[in-house]
């Protein structure tokens, strides 16, 4: 399997630590606000890496934290902590906008048919492992004190720029001229311990050797790596805007503290952008999972619209995009449920699932991947029930559930139909095909079609 490494900038043939097994581990969210729909085409991405490996075959430990605090407003780690704001934002305490967001994320995680991590551990269960972290770095000369907190020294990590690149590193040294934190001895160090302002009492707040205070934001996901997956992880993956922050930082302190690579791919998501830009929580310019719900979309619409693209390159959102994904799930959908679950099995797949094991294991072309699932099901030389074969193996890597009827429909038709729809099924099982024919007739001009298959009458709406 080849995979598109960050670290080196080249697609590399994929090998684990250990063989068979996969330690994963992928940047969660921060839960102060919903979940936007840019941040969770990064999570299918990542859901969709997992599926791959499973299909070749690891048995993959996936750890997911959950970022409740230490994030602040600003990468240069000044301004509120995101927690504080959201919990003035509403009025509420920060542990419970902790709790409601991140219950919130894990079920628009769920309805996206994500596949829920072996953990996902919180950063405010582990302030002791981020604490021992950072004696460790102490003891190694990388932090240095300030007023406001414990930095780490980015000039004694010969290796800072490896994530990013030169050319972008000595990009941010001439942008980051000026500096806000004047105590800082380079503008790229970062919090690894904010203290308490003075005479402020924080709502989430811990003792420490240093002073009451917190932690700083990429600690959190060294330590919980470290403590679930070792050392030295097989893929740490997220957006591509923690190249040059969040992961470049997490990268220089763990393997300051380890002497070892802290992961051995590096695999980072393009972004969803909307045609006016970015979308982002803080500016507020951005769509969540439920508003799409609430126009009618499914979750699956969304899945199918970010597989439809390369993981690597932008994603521009629109609803006309959205409308196109819609109906060519749809399409799909009706098309396999039109298939004879119950016949021969006739014509060889193999051919179609070694090209689709060749598009995932091409650095995750889900779109190649997507296009053999339409060529199967126009192929004459495969009989219905081989291509429900194929159409079973691929979804285990798209997660569309492709082969489960809509159950929701059933709420959604009113009593006079649901009443024609069994009588159209009586008047068939009594073989009374004229009866049938009319009803079908009847059920088409009130906007439904039926179909017969082996397995019983379907239906679906025009
Ligand atoms: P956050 O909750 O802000 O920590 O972000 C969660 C994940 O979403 C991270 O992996 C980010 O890199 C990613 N992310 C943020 N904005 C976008 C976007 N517009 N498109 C795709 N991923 C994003
Ligand atoms: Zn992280």
């Amino acid at each position: 399997m080849k995979l598109y490494n960050s670290l080196t900038k080249q697609k590399e043939e994929f090998k684990p630590i250990k063989k068979g097994e996969v330690g994963l581990y992928t940047c969660g969210p921060t839960v102060y606000n919903f979940a936007h729909i840019g941040n969770l085409r990064t999570y299918i991405f990542e859901d969709i890496l997992k599926r791959t490996l499973i299909l070749a075959g690891y048995k993959v430990n996936h750890i997911m934290n959950v970022t409740d605090v230490g994030h602040l407003v600003s990468d240069a780690d000044t301004g509120e902590d995101k927690m504080e704001l959201g919990a003035k934002r509403e009025g509420k305490s920060a542990w419970d906008i902790a709790k409601q967001y991140e219950k919130k994320f894990f079920e628009d995680f769920k309805a996206l048919n994500c596949l829920m991590p072996n953990k996902t551990p919180k950063a405010t269960d582990h302030i002791e492992d981020m604490i021992s972290l950072i004696k460790i770095l102490e003891k190694k000369g990388f932090v240095y004190k300030t007023s406001d907190g414990l930095y780490f020294d980015t000039s004694k990590y010969k290796n800072y720029h490896a994530l990013m690149g030169k050319k972008n590193f000595e990009g941010l040294k001439e942008g980051a001229r000026v500096e806000v934190n004047k105590e800082k001895k380079q503008s790229m160090d970062f919090a690894l311990w904010k203290f308490s302002a003075n005479g402020e009492k924080r709502q989430m707040e811990w003792e420490s050797p240093w002073g009451v205070g917190f932690p700083g934001w990429h600690l959190e996901c060294s330590a919980m790596a470290e403590k679930y997956l070792g050392k030295t992880i097989d893929i740490h993956c997220g957006g591509i805007d923690h190249v040059s922050v969040h992961h470049t930082n997490e990268m220089a302190q763990s393997e300051c503290a380890n002497n070892t690579p802290l992961a051995n791919f590096w695999i980072h998501g393009e972004f969803l952008v909307i045609p006016s830009g970015k979308m982002s929580k803080s500016s507020g310019t951005f769509l969540t999972l439920d508003e799409l719900i609430k126009k009618g979309y499914t979750p699956f619409d969304y899945r199918y619209l970010c597989l439809t693209a390369h993981y690597r390159t932008q994603l521009e959102f629109t609803f006309d995009s959205l409308d196109f994904a819609r109906t060519s799930l749809k399409s799909l959908k009706q098309k396999i449920a039109g298939l004879d679950e119950g016949g021969e099995s006739k014509g060889d797949i193999s051919k179609y699932k070694k090209a689709f094991e060749d598009a995932c294991f091409n650095d995750l072309n889900t779109s190649k991947a997507l296009s053999l699932v339409w060529d199967i099901l126009k192929d004459k030389e495969i009989s219905s029930y081989n291509k429900l074969e194929f159409i079973k193996f691929a979804d285990t890597v798209f997660g569309l559930n492709l082969l489960t009827k809509d159950v929701k429909k059933e709420e959604e038709i009113s009593s006079e139909i649901k009443e024609l729809l069994e009588k159209r099924a009586q008047a068939r099982k009594d073989k009374d095909f004229k009866t049938s024919d009319i009803l079908r007739d009847e059920l088409k001009q009130k906007g439904i079609l039926v179909k017969d298959t082996s397995s019983g009458q379907t239906w679906e709406k025009i």
